[in-house]
């Protein structure tokens, strides 16, 4: 079966909660999977906001949560409390990460890497724990055999699932599902997806996390980048082929990055609800 899945963050202002509301009516129609919220790593472990917003989805919309979770500036104290919380709020799956590091915030002590709040996770039972990967490698790693090998360290700590990082052509994805073949890696593999509405952020974003941005879709760019709404119809357009191609060939799961923004997200799903039933179907028959 394919997954379907939607990303949102927290809010931070009391006008946002009303926004968050909104999202969540919309993308409560839409039947995800699950809905992971994210989790500021910039130095304050703040999580109330995090567990809050997980708690919502679970209690209010019934539709199953993720926590992230990063552990770069935690110390061990910290992170047994968060996973306290999540337990006593039932919120069963994390995604445990290592987070991006703040130079000016003290590093952990006990945490290095994914890998390690993975095993602390893991040895404290009773979650489920996706990770982190990156079909262009993390922009840290020296070169992609370094990554590989380090993701392999990642799931044997206890990784059930994965999720990637958003990238825009879709052979990256299967050179890399490819890889983590030949290096034994065989867990469920979930593609992030982005839809893109506005050209700014999608040359900052794809700077910071180092996604590739293909011919097809910089002439996108170019030719709509002072059109919004042709903008958005033709970023929603090109999500939608990446996701046609990735359901036929069989991926395991599809994570859009709303943004916080349910639009693009209902576009997509009208547009490829009976691809994600037909699998199901698949999967019954089989
Ligand atoms: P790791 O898996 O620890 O890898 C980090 C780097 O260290 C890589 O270069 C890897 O090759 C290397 N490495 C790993 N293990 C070892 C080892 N044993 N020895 C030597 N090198 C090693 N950030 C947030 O702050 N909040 C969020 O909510 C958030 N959500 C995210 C959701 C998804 C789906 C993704 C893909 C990323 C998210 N991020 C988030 C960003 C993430 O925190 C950064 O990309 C961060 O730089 C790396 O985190 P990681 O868990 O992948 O790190």
């Amino acid at each position: 079966m394919c997954s379907f899945s939607f990303e949102i963050f927290p809010p931070r202002k009391d006008e946002s909660i009303k926004n968050l509301n909104t999202i969540l009516d919309d993308l409560g129609q839409l039947s995800p999977n699950f809905i992971s919220v994210t989790f500021g790593a910039g130095g304050s472990v703040n999580s109330k906001n995090t567990l809050e917003t997980a708690t919502l989805i679970q209690d209010q919309y019934k539709f199953p949560s993720i926590v992230h979770l990063p552990c770069i500036h935690a110390n061990k104290d910290k992170i047994t409390t968060i996973l306290k919380q999540c337990k006593e709020r039932k919120l069963e799956k994390i995604l445990a990460l290592r987070g991006d590091v703040c130079n000016s915030v003290e590093k952990s002590k006990d945490f290095s890497y994914a890998s390690d709040l993975i095993s602390f996770i893991q040895e404290e039972g009773g979650f489920e724990i996706y990770a982190a990967c990156y079909p262009e490698k993390h922009n840290e790693a020296k070169n992609f055999i370094e990554d590989i090998h380090h993701l392999k360290i990642k799931v044997n700590s206890g990784t059930n699932k994965l999720i990637t990082q958003l990238f825009y052509d879709n052979e990256t994805f299967y050179t890399f599902k490819q890889n983590c073949a030949l290096a034994n890696i065989n867990i469920p593999i979930y593609a992030g997806i982005m839809p893109i509405t506005n050209k700014r952020q999608v040359l900052k974003i794809s700077q910071l996390c180092g996604a590739k941005i293909p011919p097809k879709f910089t002439k996108i760019l170019e030719k709509y980048e002072n059109n919004t709404l042709a903008l958005e119809d033709a970023g929603i357009a090109y999500a939608i082929d990446q996701i046609v191609d990735l359901i036929t060939s069989g991926v395991d799961g599809i994570h859009l990055y709303t943004m916080n923004k349910s639009k693009a997200a209902i576009k997509i799903y009208e547009a490829v609800k009976h691809l994600l039933k037909e699998e199901l179907c698949v999967e019954k028959q089989s």
